[in-house]
């Protein structure tokens, strides 16, 4: 009899599993376990909202391995140590898992494959970082050429996704451990099940609209399939099929432009397997020397949603009270942190990372680097977001901003994007007192945008 071990990581489904599937055809008996090492439940970078998501994930997982005859055997501490403890246990001969190419995976995984007898499948992206390589054999660093190389290869098809299996069979009495209390979230309720359901509501209308809804704040335009993505609920393979299926139905805009933000995942995911250096270093070195202010008062009032510029604060309050936040949003408030404030980049980033229910190192430095004009494929330091216009183009009615910033809830549409500007006997009449009731801006933008040109121009002068 032949035992294997199915080592999921992030992975946390059973259609479409190449890990799970080369473990099954493998092997006479399977046996399903997730590994909770410490960094994954504790430490500086973790969200509880993550951890809590990540928990609930598990759990589905086992009820839907129990509705196959399974179940999911929970261990807790160093993989290399459970691992071989449960080789031990049950006589196994091999370890199946889905590869992961983030610096700290790899590195891991190396240290296994070292000593055991890992297998790596597939992986959290379509397409290894590997294979998407320039005709010279050298990493893209641009977006575009990075996209059109990724495009010309062979591109999946329905028939390539892998069936949930019906049967796994599991030997009897493996020792499994319970897992730690969680909260579900509301907002994102964990699993592949769910993971389904909202690729389905997806392609069923709003991918139609998606290139020109995507960046509306006030419209629910975009999959809300991150965090599924991020930890494996739905194959990256599966979402690159429905966009492509989606193009040739209906919205071709629209699921082109869905595609386009899929390969930004995979774009990022080869960014940090080709260069870890940007976990701790703008990609472009020159920016290393820019002279931040990082006032820690300023910084306070940005996690809080206390910068007087609404638009930022609807978006931080919607990060620190449901871990998630619109990319558009995402764009704003990095940008301001960032030029408007002079604050390194890496603040935002860690508070990012310490807060997402979706926080993943490759999108989540990208997304960073990108905006504060370091990175890659960087927009040129001197574009600069004004938070007033954005504001007033992505939520024009100020929607989104009311829906999370209460005290502005009465606050008339002129003046619903620069609170400050509006008279002292609107405010009495409206009942927000500005200084009051929501403060004033802690910035004045026309001077932070001179500010920051000078602090960058600095820097790449070498001054
Ligand atoms: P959709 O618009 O439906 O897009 C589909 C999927 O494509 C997303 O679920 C996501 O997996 C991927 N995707 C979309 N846009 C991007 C992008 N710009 N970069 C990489 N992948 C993308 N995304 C994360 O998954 N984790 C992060 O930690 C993260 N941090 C970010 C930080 C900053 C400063 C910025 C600007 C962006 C960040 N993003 C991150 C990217 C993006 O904001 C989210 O993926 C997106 O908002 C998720 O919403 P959605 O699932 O509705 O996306």
């Amino acid at each position: 009899m032949r035992i294997v071990i199915w080592w999921l990581r992030r992975d946390l489904r059973l259609s479409d599993n190449p890990a799970l599937h080369a473990a099954i055809q493998n092997a006479d008996r399977v046996i399903p376990c997730f590994i909770l090492d410490q960094s994954l439940l504790n430490g500086e970078k973790i969200a509880p909202k993550r951890r809590d998501f990540l928990l609930g994930g598990l759990a589905a997982l086992d009820a839907d391995l129990h509705r196959r005859g399974a179940y999911l055997v929970i261990r807790y501490g160093n993989p290399l140590i459970e691992l071989q403890q449960l080789l031990n246990e049950t006589g196994a001969q091999a370890i199946y898992a889905e590869a992961d190419f983030s610096p700290f995976a790899r590195s891991r995984d190396a240290k296994i494959a070292a000593v055991l007898p890992l297998k790596l499948v597939g992986g959290p992206t379509l397409r290894h970082p590997e294979e998407v390589r320039a005709v010279n054999g050298t990493p893209y660093t641009v977006f575009t050429p990075f996209k059109k190389a990724w495009l010309t290869r062979p591109l999946p098809t329905v028939g390539d996704l892998l069936p949930s299996p019906e049967r796994i069979s599991t030997p009897p009495n493996v020792q499994t451990l319970p897992l730690p209390s969680f909260k579900p979230l509301a907002e994102f309720p964990s699993g592949e099940a769910e993971a389904q359901r909202r690729l389905e509501r997806f392609l069923s209308g709003p991918i139609v609209h998606y290139a020109e809804h995507r960046d509306r704040l006030d419209i629910d335009g975009t999959s809300g399939l991150s965090p599924y993505l991020r930890f494996g609920m739905l194959s990256a393979r599966q979402a690159v099929v429905a966009a492509l299926e989606a193009g040739q139905e209906n919205g071709r805009k629209g699921a082109e432009t869905w595609l386009s933000e899929l390969i930004w995942r995979e774009f990022y995911v080869s960014i940090l397997y080709h260069f870890p250096h940007v976990l701790k270093y703008s990609f472009r070195r020159e920016y290393e020397g820019i002279a931040w202010l990082n006032k820690v008062e300023d910084f306070a009032a940005w996690k809080a949603g206390q910068t007087g510029y609404p638009v930022v604060d609807a978006a931080m309050r919607q990060l620190s009270t449901i871990g998630w936040m619109h990319n558009r949003a995402r764009m704003i408030v990095a940008s301001f942190l960032v030029k408007d404030l002079l604050i390194d980049w890496r603040w935002g980033e860690r508070w990012f990372m310490q807060h997402l229910v979706d926080g993943d190192p490759s999108a989540n430095n990208g997304g960073w680097q990108w905006t504060a004009g370091v990175g890659t494929d960087a927009a040129p330091y001197f574009r600069i977001f004004n938070p007033v216009l954005q504001s007033k183009k992505f939520d024009p009615q100020g929607k989104f901003i009311r829906h999370w910033l209460p005290e502005l809830q009465n606050v008339p549409d002129e003046y619903i994007h620069e609170p400050w500007k509006m008279p002292i006997a609107v405010q009495r009449h409206v009942g927000c007192h500005i200084g009051q009731d929501y403060p004033w801006p802690i910035v004045d933008h026309d001077m932070a945008r001179q500010r920051v040109l000078q602090a960058f121009s600095q820097a790449q002068q070498g001054r």
